[in-house]
């Protein structure tokens, strides 16, 4: 397909470029023609008025000598236009390459995106059916049986809805067209509403979250922000063990808003650390020992919204000691 539009493409250019060079040829054939008649004319003329007195002519322009320029003319022209339209086809052919490879790049990636979602949507939509074909298929399900498969399904739409949630999420701050207001916020509270969020899912593994929060004004999207601050609080929560502490810190410096959000947690490797913030990406730890539940999307939204209000997010991390998020936003 893209090859396809690249000829497309270099076609148009050339297209272009020929009726544009071929216009200009005529011009020029035009402009010299007529200059030539005129010299011819002209040439005449004097011969025919000369003076009695006046030095007889030397010659008469040749016909023959002009018609040979015209045609001579003429091949000057058309060899140029095809020297011309040879090297805007290669040139337009480079060019479009190049106009077309970010199309090209996001398509791709907009697949590789789908074959994701669609993958992950795939397995508790497939432990779902087979759950639900199993109990249908045994005619003496008790009640207690019935309500331990429901609970089971119900878990698994939950996760559905938590990836479609994370999905709508992603396009929602990535999405560049649509508009998102900001207004004046203290970013102080929408931590404060994050840790409160977070806190019951804290207690219930015996973590505490201490807070260290500053007031810092700034213009923001408050509600990407909380998400912003439950998605880090959640992650630390995910990954720390039980009885451990986070501590959550806001303060600013001249220009930025720095909220930090530091746990005691598993930690991430270094050789995993440039791809936690890819979408899908899970590391290692995560996916395969300890099964945490996850798709490897919370990171890139957090990313995103960091982005959506022109900062950045950063982590340092060291396996089995812990890792602090940071996240600087410009404040004005
Ligand atoms: P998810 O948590 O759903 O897997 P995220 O995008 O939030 O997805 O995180 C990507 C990966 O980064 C996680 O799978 C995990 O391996 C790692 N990670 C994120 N936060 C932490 C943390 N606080 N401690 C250790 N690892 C983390």
């Amino acid at each position: 397909m893209f090859h396809s539009a690249r000829i497309k493409l270099t076609a148009w250019y050339l297209l272009i470029i020929t009726l544009v060079s071929f216009s200009f040829s005529m011009v020029i054939y035009r402009a010299l023609s007529i200059e030539l008649n005129r010299v011819e004319r002209m040439h005449k003329l004097r011969i025919e008025r000369r003076l009695p007195n006046e030095p007889p002519r030397p010659f008469l322009l040749d016909p023959e000598l002009i018609e040979e320029t015209e045609s001579r003319l003429k091949f000057t022209l058309t060899a140029i236009n095809l020297l011309i339209l040879t090297a805007s086809a290669g040139a337009g052919y480079l060019l479009a390459g190049k106009t077309l490879r970010p199309i090209k790049n996001m398509v791709e990636e907009q697949g590789r995106f789908v074959s994701d979602a669609s993958h992950e949507l795939r397995t508790p939509l497939t432990s779902l059916r087979s759950e639900i074909e199993v109990s249908l298929r045994d005619r003496h399900l008790t009640y207690k049986e019935m309500k331990k498969i429901l609970k089971s399904n119900l878990e698994e739409v939950d996760k559905i809805q938590k990836l479609t949630d994370h999905l709508l999420g992603l396009s929602r701050y990535q999405d560049g067209e649509t508009k998102i207001d900001f207004t004046e916020i203290n970013l102080k509270n929408n931590a404060e509403k994050a840790v409160a969020k977070i806190t019951p899912l804290a207690k219930r593994k015996k973590i505490i979250i201490r807070t260290k929060l500053d007031d810092v004004k700034m213009k923001g999207h408050s509600i990407s922000l909380i998400e912003l601050c439950i998605i880090l609080l959640d992650n630390a929560v995910k990954y720390s063990p039980s009885g451990k502490k986070i501590v959550i810190t806001l303060r600013k410096d001249r220009k930025n808003a720095i909220l930090k959000v530091r746990d005691q947690g598993i930690g991430i490797k270094s050789s995993e650390l440039p791809y936690i913030f890819n979408r899908f990406y899970r590391a290692d730890s995560s996916r395969n020992k300890d099964k945490i539940d996850g798709f490897g999307l919370g990171l890139s939204i957090a990313k995103n919204i960091a982005e959506l209000h022109h900062g950045k997010i950063t982590v340092n991390s060291l396996p089995g000691k812990g890792s602090t998020f940071i996240v600087c936003l410009p404040i004005s």
